[in-house]
């Protein structure tokens, strides 16, 4: 058994950073209200302001503001309800059957209570989405495409750039894309991305925060309504701490990508070669992202998970999301995959080459008792 207990779960969440958790404790400390007009207030406003801007820089994006909330799954839904609240003649939406739940149940429930129309594309063999199948299910009428970057459960990239290119050019239809598992891990095109979403806990930041990106020229109606805060389309007194720390995550977790793909991609090829050896299918992709590995065993993953656990490792058989409901897994069920047997490995930049050697070893132990 190791000393310490063995993390490779970073697609659920992630350790905050020594460095932000220091940050976030002292701004905590600047408690005033962001919008009130003392010194104290205007002071926190700034700030705030400031890594408004700061994040703007970091992402390379000029016409667009930055809407902070409380994650990715309120950002989610912002940009999905509060685009359909706003108005709108068009009707139908184009989403993919591997959405996050928060983007997925967004959209089902414009369809069941509003009565949108929607088209669900389902990934191919690689896991990707189509561009063309995007293109092909566009219509006058379509409102919004909103298509993940990276899956959180197979890892699949999608070509983001090239979907927002044909959205633009061939609809009048917005496009929104979750970025949350790609941010901070590899290059995100947002070029043509109308809106973007994004959480600070899968980049080493704090819960309860993350942001909608979005061009300054889309009108969304608030979800939350409220004050003036967020440009009108988000009420609630800022959690300034949050949002401040925000910028700081963002730009360590721009600093350290590079650094971290290679060395995920290390431990990435040595898990991929050592599992290649064992009674093990792979059914991520070798062109998805290096920080995660799904794959499937003879044996449940509840019964695998448990012995992992138990030998000091927390992995995940799935998006934590879903991890306790009993419906079968919508994500890896479209791609055919037996929901039953898959594990999800996810890998960040602090694991090490003896960690993973110990993941095989049990691994190992586990197939031979149960296998
Ligand atoms: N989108 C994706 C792709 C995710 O993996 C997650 C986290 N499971 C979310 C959205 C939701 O993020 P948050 O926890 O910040 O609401």
């Amino acid at each position: 058994m190791p000393d310490k207990r063995i993390y490779f779960d970073h697609a659920a969440t992630t350790a905050i950073d020594s460095e932000v958790l220091r940050t976030y404790n002292a701004l905590l400390e600047q408690y005033y209200n962001s919008d009130a007009l003392y010194d104290e207030g205007v002071a926190v406003y700034r700030m705030q302001e400031k890594a408004r801007t700061l994040i703007k820089q970091l992402l390379g994006l000029s016409n667009s503001d930055i809407i902070f909330t409380s994650g990715a799954s309120e950002a989610n839904s912002l940009a999905i309800k509060g685009l359909a609240l706003a108005g709108f003649k068009r009707r139908h939406i184009i989403t993919s059957l591997y959405e996050h739940a928060s983007v997925y149940n967004a959209v089902k429930q414009l369809a069941d209570v509003l009565g949108y129309e929607v088209t669900y594309l389902k990934p191919h063999k690689d896991g990707k989405i189509y561009p063309e199948d995007v293109l092909a299910a566009l219509k006058d009428d379509t409102l919004l495409v909103s298509i993940m970057h990276v899956n959180n459960e197979i890892g699949a990239i999608n070509d983001i750039d090239t979907i927002g290119r044909i959205v633009k050019k061939y609809s009048g239809a917005y496009f929104h894309s979750d970025i949350t598992q790609s941010l901070g891990k590899i290059a995100v095109p947002l070029d043509n991305v109308d809106m973007a979403s994004f959480s600070a806990h899968k980049i080493h930041g704090v819960k309860g925060s993350g942001a909608l990106i979005k061009r300054r020229h889309i009108k969304l109606e608030p979800l939350i309504s409220g004050g003036q805060q967020e440009y009108g389309m988000r009420g609630g007194t800022s959690n300034a701490p949050a949002n401040i720390v925000l910028a700081k995550t963002l730009r360590l977790a721009i600093t350290n990508e590079k650094e971290n793909y290679e060395k995920v991609s290390i431990l990435n090829e040595y898990m991929l070669e050592e599992m290649s050896k064992l009674k093990v299918e792979i059914n991520s992709f070798p062109d998805g992202i290096k920080h995660l590995i799904n794959f499937s065993t003879p044996v449940k993953s509840e019964v695998m998970l448990n012995y992992f656990n138990l030998r000091g490792i927390m992995v995940s058989s799935r998006s934590t999301c879903g991890s306790r409901e009993n419906e079968p897994s919508r994500v890896l069920s479209c791609l055919d995959i037996d929901d039953e047997r898959a594990i999800r490995l996810s890998l960040g930049g602090e694991n090490t080459l003896a960690e993973s050697r110990y993941f095989m070893e049990i691994l190992k132990e586990a197939l031979e008792k149960y296998g």
